[in-house]
């Protein structure tokens, strides 16, 4: 079918350009839902041109597959499918992680069957395939073990003794065994047949293979066992970036152009995203990787003061009274749900003639952009909220903020206490109101495992409950007072 050959690559090429607008539409909440009908639409139309052309779309894959294919469309799309419509809101930043590690596992497991095919030559290609395979399958691994943390599977910091000695020494072993992979690469015939005749990857021992990807896949899990507190989801865009990587080596060797493209793609836009979000925790990669806070860690000065309790009545009257209020979402208006009742809160209160406003903080909840697409959900309008850098200037003339299930996000031990693991991540300013009030259903602490000094402060007021309850309380006693 060499001849329809131009007809692939057109198809290749105008689904990269749904991938790239795609992309670029999802830069914006307004446009985003239509960036994501796109960038699939390309996906479809990749995925349908490789399945109905192969031998010819991707130069290394053979046409009697056509079954497997189908088979393995049908699981991977019937579960993706169910499990998407299923998913909750809250437990969507491990579905990012274990899809994630899907991409990654699928690009190692290009490279394995490469390998043991026999029918890759060349040191470029070689040196490709193991570049993918290792990236791959440290994506993979690493990422099941993200996703046990955030699905609450495993403890959310596991560290070992001497943890970053091992680290290394697990890393200089895989990459040596995978430098000797490419080395050994060089003795692959170009002949095919002859590479047949000779047992598939003659060359490469399967030994070799094997011991590759095990430390592989195990130096992905150990680099990730110890990461908890607030750094999970850099590391989840890390390995977003890795899967990209990974999938654009493997897809060179495949002889595949939609497979680089959206390799690159994904790769440079999960590069972009970590370095935002480790610049939002400012914390270096590095330190995310290998300083990482423990779920456990405590701040280490005392936190002086007690907490104060408020009653609905008295918070509603608090704002209902005030100029400014600035409302802080955090994970807990999330899990409760409770995003259409802050919302109707916040109506009541502007027609009471409050000026409200959101601020987010760019790791609030569990994945980025987690409070936006909430509050775009419940019909907040996009001009009503604000990142950390526009408002954090604004809560010195504050009346009163409302915190609603946020706790890390707010931390002022982060600013304050040079011991504390947190120190140095940017937090929305909230302890500078003249008066804050936080929301939530006890004394729990945040997802980093820290006290929140905040709670403690004498101009803080703690109104006890669970979010969409309190929400709902709230405007019952706002109505009162019209
Ligand atoms: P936190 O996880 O720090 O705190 C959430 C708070 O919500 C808890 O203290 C809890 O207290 C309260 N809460 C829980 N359920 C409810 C409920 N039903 N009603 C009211 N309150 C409730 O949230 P933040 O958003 O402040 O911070 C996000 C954290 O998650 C950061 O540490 C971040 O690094 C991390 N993270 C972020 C990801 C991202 O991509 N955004 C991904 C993974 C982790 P109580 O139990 O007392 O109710």
């Amino acid at each position: 079918m060499p001849e329809i050959k131009w007809l692939i690559d057109a198809s290749y090429f105008i689904a990269a350009v749904l991938f790239i607008l795609g992309l670029k539409k999802m830069s914006s909440p307004v446009t985003a839902r239509k960036g994501i009908v796109w960038a699939g639409m390309g996906m479809v139309l990749a995925t349908v041109v490789t399945f109905l052309t192969p031998g010819v779309s991707a130069s290394f894959m053979p046409a009697d597959n056509l079954v497997l294919m189908a088979i393995a469309i049908a699981i991977g799309g019937s579960i993706a499918w169910i499990s998407g419509k299923k998913v909750a809101m809250t437990d969507m930043p491990q579905m990012v992680a274990i899809y994630n590690g899907m991409g990654g596992g699928a690009a190692a497991g290009i490279a394995a069957v490469e390998f043991a095919r026999g029918y890759m030559y060349g040191t470029v290609l070689f040196t490709l395939a193991t570049l993918g395979a290792l990236i791959g399958s440290i994506s993979f691994s690493g990422s099941c073990v993200a996703f046990a943390k955030l699905q609450g599977l495993m403890n959310k910091a596991f560290r070992l003794p001497a943890q970053n000695v091992v680290n290394a020494i697990l890393a200089l072993v895989t990459l040596g065994l995978g430098a000797t992979i490419v080395w050994l690469g060089q003795g692959v015939s170009s002949d095919p047949i002859y590479n047949l005749a000779h047992g598939a990857g003659s060359a490469v021992p399967a030994w070799l293979l094997i011991s590759f990807f095990i430390c592989a896949l195990a130096l992905g899990a150990i680099v990730t066992l110890p990461i908890g507190g607030a750094d999970m989801p850099v590391v989840i865009s890390l390995f977003n970036a890795f899967t990209g990587l990974a999938v654009g080596f493997e897809g060179y060797v495949m002889g595949n152009p939609a497979l680089i493209i959206a390799g690159i793609v994904v790769g440079a836009a999960g590069t972009l995203l970590t370095q935002l979000m480790a610049k939002a925790m400012n914390r270096p990669i590095t330190n995310i990787l290998f300083q990482p806070i423990s779920g456990e860690a405590q701040a280490g000065g005392t936190i002086e003061g007690t907490m104060k309790e408020v009653s609905a009545l008295d918070a509603a009257a608090m704002m209902r009274y005030a100029s400014k209020v600035i409302i802080i979402p955090g994970y807990g208006m999330a899990v409760a749900g409770a995003q259409h009742k802050v919302w109707e809160m916040t109506q009541n209160l502007e027609n009471a003639g409050v000026d409200v406003k959101f601020a987010i903080h760019p790791v609030a909840g569990r994945m980025p952009g987690h409070m936006n697409v909430l509050l775009a959900e419940a019909g907040v309008p996009y001009d009503k909220i604000f990142d950390l850098e526009e408002i954090n200037a604004d809560f010195n003339q504050t009346d009163v903020v409302l915190i609603i299930g946020a706790n890390d996000v707010v931390n002022p031990v982060a600013r304050t206490d040079k011991s504390s693991p947190i120190y140095g991540m940017p937090i929305l300013n909230a302890d500078y109101a003249s008066n804050v009030i936080v929301v939530k259903r006890g004394k729990g602490a945040g997802y980093s495992g820290i006290e929140n000094a905040l709670f403690y402060m004498d101009n803080c007021r703690m109104l006890y409950g669970s979010a969409q309850k309190v929400a709902a309380d709230v405007i019952q006693n706002l109505k009162t007072m019209e």
